[in-house]
């Protein structure tokens, strides 16, 4: 299984030992050469800064090859800033990056005082897992065609749409890989639909 994990800015190499500790094999996206030719199995969109990270996406011309993969059914799974850079509007920010999910979130949600914070919650299809949140955003609202798999002090953290993956947390940073796992197994899934 071949991950492609944009690698532009932020919590990247995380993913990648996590990654590579279940078995999975990541290629590190820099630019857009790195998107030929491949057959990209899934795709990391990681936590860091989403106008960084949606900036230098536009720059090195890749926003909308990108946009074109997750459109075309590649799954992918978008940590923290990558939620932020993967819905279809963010409440308090008029910028839209790939805006391939059908939720709107909010950009550093929880103000200054619990912009970082550490939980255990339940997500949907996997059970009680630690949540570890950096300035995180939450899902302000989530669309008809996206579905809510994590709930914390009311505010949606976690949300699936088909093959689109999005937490609000960082399990890269904890060593819980049970989010990986999950998103893995949605890879495999659809892999056997496909036939
Ligand atoms: N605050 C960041 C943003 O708005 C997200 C933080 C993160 O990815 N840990 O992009």
């Amino acid at each position: 299984m071949l991950i492609g994990v944009l690698c532009l800015q932020g919590a990247f190499i995380e993913h990648i030992r996590i990654l590579n500790a279940l078995g999975a094999e990541t290629v590190e996206i820099r630019q857009k050469r790195d998107l030929n030719g491949k057959n990209f199995d899934g795709l990391i969109i990681p936590g860091g800064e989403s106008t960084v990270i949606g900036k230098l996406l536009r720059e090195l011309d890749m926003e909308s090859d990108i946009r074109s993969m997750i459109e075309q059914g590649t799954p992918v799974y978008g940590t923290c800033a990558g939620l932020i850079l993967l819905a279809r509007s963010i409440a308090n920010d008029p910028n839209v990056y790939l805006g391939t999910m059908d939720i709107v979130a909010k950009r550093n949600a929880y103000g200054r005082q619990l912009g970082s914070f550490a939980c255990e919650a339940e997500m949907n299809g996997i059970g009680k897992i630690p949540m570890t949140f950096i300035r995180a955003p939450y899902i302000e609202s989530v669309g008809s065609k996206a579905e809510i798999l994590a709930v914390v002090d009311g505010k949606t953290v976690a949300a699936r749409q088909g093959a689109q993956l999005v937490t609000a947390f960082h399990p890269e940073l904890t060593d819980d890989t049970r989010v990986h796992e999950y998103f893995l197994g949605m890879i495999k899934k659809r892999g056997k639909n496909k036939k």
